[in-house]
This record gives structure tokens, C-alpha cells and sequence, in this order.
């Protein structure tokens, strides 16, 4: 602990030697007073002495700090926030020079010279706008690049959780990325990463990009289905990530556009780590190649016996139960399948016998396929 009267000595030899600014000067003994003002601490130990000269520390950095502000106000204009973080990014040579005055004049334990730009900054925007400085989870964060007066905005992606309806067959589940980025985000698509919005993922990008703001959005479904499948029931589950929004908060109802309706819409702190486990009713139109015998399709009820394995070209072999099975013929060479089944089952592999075990191609003796399949209802365990 040192008092006024300790620390001028050493105080007027810097001085003597270096001309620094008030903020730099007050910076390197402001802790060991325990003062807050480096400013008012540094012009007291100059005896309002001013030099010509620029400061050797930060070249008068410290006075065009307002600028920096105004490239901060500007750069979040566009954003709703309460939260923010800062960093910085100051020459190198002035990073130095104030490591060479504090080796030299043994100075310990007092801010640096990006710390202080940053605590300086963080005053002078949380005055001008009121916003609240969180250095561990901001809504926003600057990332301020003193070398070339730039000033880069990243905010915190949000989540939404909601459930789909599909009442007409031929909307694909998935968008096609944009051609020219690969879905990573360029100017073409406007850094949404796709250009086109007919898919139940655009539609569902295209009304969050409208209410959030926001870059690119990144889906976890829970499970999947056919171009040609309908989604009915309490509708598929999904989790949608959206980067870099620029607004937080929104009323979020349930919505309906042309065949495709969203329930259940919230934000969420994250999607799930692990995938979800879940069940679907599913049914299934079979086409089989030779006519179907009656008493070959009450094996059918046998398939809630065994669990149905699955094999991978990867080598990989996994299990999915189904729980219930209701089937009936249509016509000679067609029959409706209902089955109650573990989510991930592959519906149409399952039907044609590629790779999985018991299948209906196997069961029935005789070539099938799946003409469509429906999710009636996805439950979430
Ligand atoms: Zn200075
Ligand atoms: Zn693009």
C-alpha cells in the first residue's frame, strides 16, 4: 500500500524522461492508490504540465476514443440488446512500449494498455447508451480493431423449438444450399446460405430471418421424411438455430402459410446434445409384385416380436423397434400399412429389403416397395 507522497519521485523521473498522457502516466500507479481516475491521477502527478509532444505510450490513442465509440454505436444500430462485450485489438509497438516502461520502472500488477482502452470504452458506451457490460455470455460482442479503425459485430445465435405440419406431398423437408457458398453465407445469398425458400426449412428460415434478423439458420430435425410424405398429427419436432440475429425477442404464434402450418414455436436456450428419442406413426402404401395372399399379411403382426435391424455400408448396425402394426389390402397388389415404430426406422429400405432384417419384401415372398408414407404423429419421449 503506498500513499501520493511514495509514488511521486518515481512518478516525476518517468515523467522527466517520457512524455506521457494523463491516462497513460495515472495508469501506472492509479492501483497501488487505489484511484479510479487514471485520468485525473496522471494530469495531478504532471502538475498541469503539457507537453508538446505526443504521448510515448499510445501516440494520443486515448484521445480518439470518441471516434472508437462512434464505431461502436454505429456498428449496433441494428441490433436489440442488453448485454455486451468488448475486445480490442491496439499496434503491437504500443503493446511494447508499454511493456518496456513497466520492466523498467519495475511496475506490477496495473492494467495494460489494451485493458485500460477496453475499461475506458466499456465507460464511455455503457453511459452513452445504457447497455450492460457482460464479460462472460453477451448478447453482442465488438471486436474493435484500433490498427485500422474497424469494428466487427458478432451477436449470440438464439434457438427455437417448434413442430411442423405438412398437408401436401411434394415439399421437400430440407432447402438446397446456395450454389455459389455452399451454405456457409456470400453476398449473393445475402449470407443466408440459401437463395431459395420453398422447403419446410426455407419457409421456416425465411419467417425467423423476417423476426430475428439473422444470418443463416442451422436445423436439428427430429427425424426425417420424403419429398412425397405428409407431416400431420401434432407435426415433426425441430430445433432451428439462428446466427448473428439482430433482434432477441419476438411474440411467437402459431403460424399457417400454404401447406405447411408451425406449432408449438418458442425460444430455447439450445438444442438438444445428444439426438432426441422418439416414436412415429407411419403409414405406409405398399405396392408388392405379385398378388398379396391375406394370410401372408398377418405375418405382419410379427414384426413387433423382434426388433428390425438396420446395416450401414459404414459397418455400422443399429436396432428399432416397432410396437404396433394395423395393415389392410387395398387391392390385388396393394395394402396400407400402419405401424407404430422407434424413430429412424429407414421406411423405404425396411419395405424393399436393402440391408434390413426382418423386411416386407422377405416376409410377404415377393418384391415390394413403398409408393408414399405418411407421418400421422412424431412423439418426443
Ligand atoms: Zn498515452
Ligand atoms: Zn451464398
Amino acid at each position: 500500500m503506498s500513499n501520493y507522497f511514495q509514488i511521486t519521485p518515481i512518478a516525476n523521473e518517468i515523467a522527466k524522461k517520457y512524455d506521457l498522457c494523463d491516462q497513460c502516466l495515472g495508469r501506472l500507479f492509479s492501483k497501488q492508490l487505489h484511484l479510479s481516475s487514471n485520468k485525473l491521477l496522471g494530469r495531478k502527478l504532471k502538475n498541469g504540465y503539457d507537453s508538446k509532444n505526443k504521448c510515448y505510450v499510445c501516440k494520443n490513442l486515448f484521445f480518439t476514443l470518441d471516434h472508437f465509440l462512434k464505431l461502436m454505436i454505429n456498428s449496433s444500430s441494428n441490433y436489440v440488446f442488453k448485454t455486451y462485450g468488448i475486445g480490442i485489438m491496439i499496434k503491437p509497438s504500443i503493446v511494447d512500449r508499454d511493456d518496456f516502461i513497466r520492466s523498467k520502472y519495475n511496475l506490477k500488477g496495473i492494467d495494460s494498455i489494451k485493458t485500460d482502452i477496453a475499461k475506458e470504452l466499456i465507460k464511455l458506451f455503457t453511459k452513452k447508451t445504457k447497455k450492460i457490460m457482460d464479460s462472460l455470455d453477451p448478447e453482442i460482442t465488438f471486436t474493435l480493431n484500433l490498427k485500422d479503425e474497424s469494428c466487427q459485430l458478432r451477436s449470440k445465435s438464439i434457438t427455437i423449438f417448434g413442430r411442423y405440419v405438412k398437408s401436401r406431398r411434394g415439399i421437400p423437408q430440407k432447402q438446397k444450399s446456395c450454389d455459389n457458398c455452399f451454405g456457409k453465407g456470400c453476398r449473393m445469398c445475402d449470407f443466408h446460405g440459401i437463395t431459395e425458400f420453398e422447403s419446410v426449412e426455407g419457409i421456416i428460415s425465411k419467417l425467423f430471418f423476417k423476426k430475428f434478423g439473422g444470418t443463416t439458420t442451422k436445423f436439428s430435425w427430429i427425424g426425417g421424411e420424403d419429398n412425397s410424405s405428409l407431416v400431420l398429427g401434432s407435426g415433426r419436432p425441430f430445433f432451428v438455430k439462428i446466427k448473428n440475429p439482430s433482434k432477441r425477442k419476438s411474440i411467437l404464434r402459431d403460424r399457417k402459410f400454404d401447406f405447411i402450418s408451425l406449432y408449438n414455436l418458442k425460444i430455447v436456450n439450445a438444442s438438444p446434445k445428444k439426438p432426441l428419442h422418439f416414436n412415429s406413426i407411419i403409414k405406409i402404401k405398399i405396392f408388392t409384385t405379385s398378388q398379396i395372399d391375406s394370410k401372408d399379411l398377418k405375418k405382419l403382426k410379427d414384426l413387433t416380436d423382434t426388433p428390425i435391424v438396420i446395416y450401414e455400408k459404414s459397418g455400422k448396425r443399429s436396432e428399432k423397434k416397432i410396437f404396433d402394426v394395423k395393415y389392410r389390402k387395398n387391392s390385388k397388389n396393394v395394402f396400407t400399412m400402419t405401424i407404430t415404430a422407434e424413430g429412424g426406422l429407414p421406411i423405404r429400405r425396411f419395405i424393399v429389403g436393402d440391408d434390413v432384417l426382418p423386411n416386407i419384401s422377405i416376409l410377404l415372398h415377393t418384391p415390394c416397395v413403398a409408393q408414399e408414407f405418411d407421418f400421422l404423429d412424431i412423439m418426443v419421449e
